[in-house]
């Protein structure tokens, strides 16, 4: 049997990253900068106004109070946006609003409050000092400076810093692109009647969304028969144009097990000291075009999600420059577990705040209710076959 760190490594090796792309700003969320990113301008561009209110020599206004305003003629009114080049002259106030370009000349704003609003001729109530509410050109970003390094993780916050530069799109670690397609002749797509020997398909949907939360671009094959022949015929009609082929089901050591019987030249079929998932396979598909990477994980669904998890969704994340491993810690045990021996046992748990984790639901690969609302799981090495309560168990954070 294979140990979980050479499957993990086999299926890393099939998965890689795809070349830098140029994405608009809308579509980079959540993606990787594949460079840096270096202001062409600075930010503020100008030198402007940070309140609504009139620009002045802040010398004209020094004796100003309540009881003694200072008058001045309004010689210009600026709104946001006014584009034409302005002085004020000595002795005259701008009425100026929030990020409008500040006159040449002008030393200070003084905010609407503390005047009467006037139109014509203003009364200033207050002095202000030189530079007060005047936003200066440079002080957040200047010209030349790398304010994105290359491997960031685009946030809501840097791409509005990549729009207020002025880009339009960004170089980024394009997303995987992957194929999820299940089989099983006893499958039913949900919202259609059963009969009798039936259940409906679960896999694909689950798959597609954890591979979506990764990071990942999904296509969703209709889930196939165990029949070989329309397995091969909707893999070879859906498998273009992806870097990567997830299937389930098909890999155990049964009849009908339809993915091995139809890949047996494509696909190394393994076994793998863990619980659960230990039916695996792995491989490229010759007959594309790119020789496309396939994993083929087993129908359980809970194998089918903890494969994924194990094997998975660390390299295709890497792939795609993002943090690779889900936050792994050491929790107290709240009671005590046994776990089979030679194999790594992935049980699903619930951590709470108190670093506490409880096992959560049986161990074996049908139950979903527990996995539908564990938080973690827990990884029992190979050699333990028994855990008392109090024991330190690393868990993997799955919240
Ligand atoms: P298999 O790996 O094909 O032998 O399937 C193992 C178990 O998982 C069987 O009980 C299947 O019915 C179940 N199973 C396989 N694929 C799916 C699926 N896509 N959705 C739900 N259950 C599945
Ligand atoms: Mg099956």
């Amino acid at each position: 049997m294979r140990t979980v760190e050479e499957h993990q490594q086999v299926v890393a090796g099939l998965i890689s990253a795809r070349p830098a792309v140029s994405v608009p700003l809308a579509d980079a969320l959540g993606l990787a900068l594949a460079e840096d990113v270096v202001a062409p301008l600075s930010l503020p561009g100008f030198d402007n106004s940070a309140m609504d209110g009139y620009a002045v020599l802040a010398a004209d206004v020094a004796t100003a109070s309540a009881e003694n305003p200072v008058k001045l003629p309004v010689a210009e009114d600026i709104p946001a946006g006014r584009t034409d080049l302005l002085t004020l002259a000595a002795g005259t106030a701008h009425r100026i609003m929030t990020g409008a370009m500040l006159p040449a000349g002008a030393t200070a704003v003084v905010q609407v409050e503390a005047t009467d609003g006037a139109t014509d001729v203003v009364s200033i109530y207050s002095a202000v000092p030189e530079g007060r509410s005047i936003r200066r050109a440079g002080e957040d970003v200047t010209a030349g400076m790398t304010v994105l390094p290359a491997g960031e993780v685009l946030s809501p916050a840097a791409l509005g810093l990549a729009a207020a530069l002025g880009f339009a799109e960004l170089k980024v670690i394009p997303r995987q692109r992957v194929l999820v397609l299940s089989t099983g002749t006893e499958l039913v797509t949900p919202g259609t009647p059963l009969q009798p020997g039936q259940i409906y398909e679960s896999n694909a949907v689950m798959l597609a969304a954890a591979l979506r939360e990764a990071g990942a671009d999904v296509v969703t094959a209709p889930a196939t028969s165990d029949d070989v022949a329309l397995f091969r015929e909707t893999l070879a009609g859906h498998a273009k144009n992806v870097d990567l082929v997830v299937t389930t089901g098909g890999v155990s050591a049964g009849a009908y097990e339809v993915v091995k019987d139809a890949l047996a030249h494509d696909v190394e079929f393994v076994k793998v000291a863990m619980q659960p998932g230990m039916p695996q396979g792995a491989g490229r598909l010759t007959d594309t075009p790119n020789r496309t990477s396939i994993v083929t994980l087993p129908g359980n669904p809970v194998s089918a999600l903890v494969s994924f998890e194990v094997f998975i969704r660390p390299p295709l994340r890497a792939a795609m420059g993002l943090p690779s491993q889900r936050p792994r810690r050491s929790a107290t045990l709240t009671e005590k577990l046994t776990s089979p021996a030679g194999k790594r046992q992935f049980r699903r748990g619930v951590l709470g705040t108190d670093e506490q984790v409880s096992s959560y639901g049986p161990p074996a690969s049908h139950h979903l209710r527990w996995l539908a609302t564990a938080n973690c799981l827990l990884d029992i090495g190979e050699d333990v076959i028994e855990l008392p309560a109090g024991s330190p168990v690393p868990v993997w954070d799955l919240s």
